[in-house]
């Protein structure tokens, strides 16, 4: 079975797509995620992933536009905290983009790395992956990445990998209340 993994950054991808491997999936890498602050760490947060899907022999096909539109979309939601409604937005964003793509690849099935995070409440990504999926006719396929020591896991293959690991979610609100700046 084809499935299209959003990934959200590299060394979430790593336990994530090989697990979706192990399983027996035709496993393809979606890299898309407007929400990166600043630009430059959405060129480097691509590049990791890129060429981790080479080490592991996984086709991956990436877009690295829509910032603007990020921007736009969150605005009134900018003084959310991090976990907060802001982050449906953007999780929503995501995963539609990535059921579109799945849709232009003539992949049935769509999921997402956002769930191996330890901080997102992967119940609301599978209801936001849920709605998506209705819409275009495709199965979000609901994995729970973090489950069975899944981010423990995928800290490992990063450190096996030598991937960048970002130390912020990603957007310039969360960098903001992470750094204090
Ligand atoms: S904190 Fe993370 S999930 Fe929430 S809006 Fe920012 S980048 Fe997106």
């Amino acid at each position: 079975m084809k499935i299209l993994l959003h990934i959200c950054c590299a060394p979430c991808a790593t336990h994530s797509a090989l697990l979706l491997k192990e399983k027996g999936y035709d496993v393809t890498g979606f890299f898309y995620n407007p929400n990166i602050f600043p630009p430059d760490e959405l060129i480097k947060r691509e590049k990791e992933a890129r060429r981790f899907f080479s080490d592991i022999n996984l086709k991956f096909v990436s877009d690295i536009s829509d910032v603007n539109l990020w921007y736009k979309m969150t605005d009134k939601l900018k003084d959310r905290k991090e976990g907060g409604s802001r982050c449906n937005v953007c999780f929503a964003m995501r995963l539609d983009r990535c059921a579109r793509e799945a849709k232009s690849l003539d992949i049935g099935y769509f999921t997402t790395t956002l769930t191996i995070a330890p901080m997102k409440d992967s119940k609301r990504i599978f209801r936001i992956g849920d709605m998506i999926s209705g819409k275009y006719g495709l199965i979000f396929l609901k994995e729970d990445f973090k489950k069975k020591d899944g981010f423990r896991k995928s800290c490992e293959l990063s450190r096996e990998h030598n991937l960048y690991r970002q130390n912020y979610c990603g957007c310039e609100y969360s960098y903001k209340e992470r750094f204090s700046v």
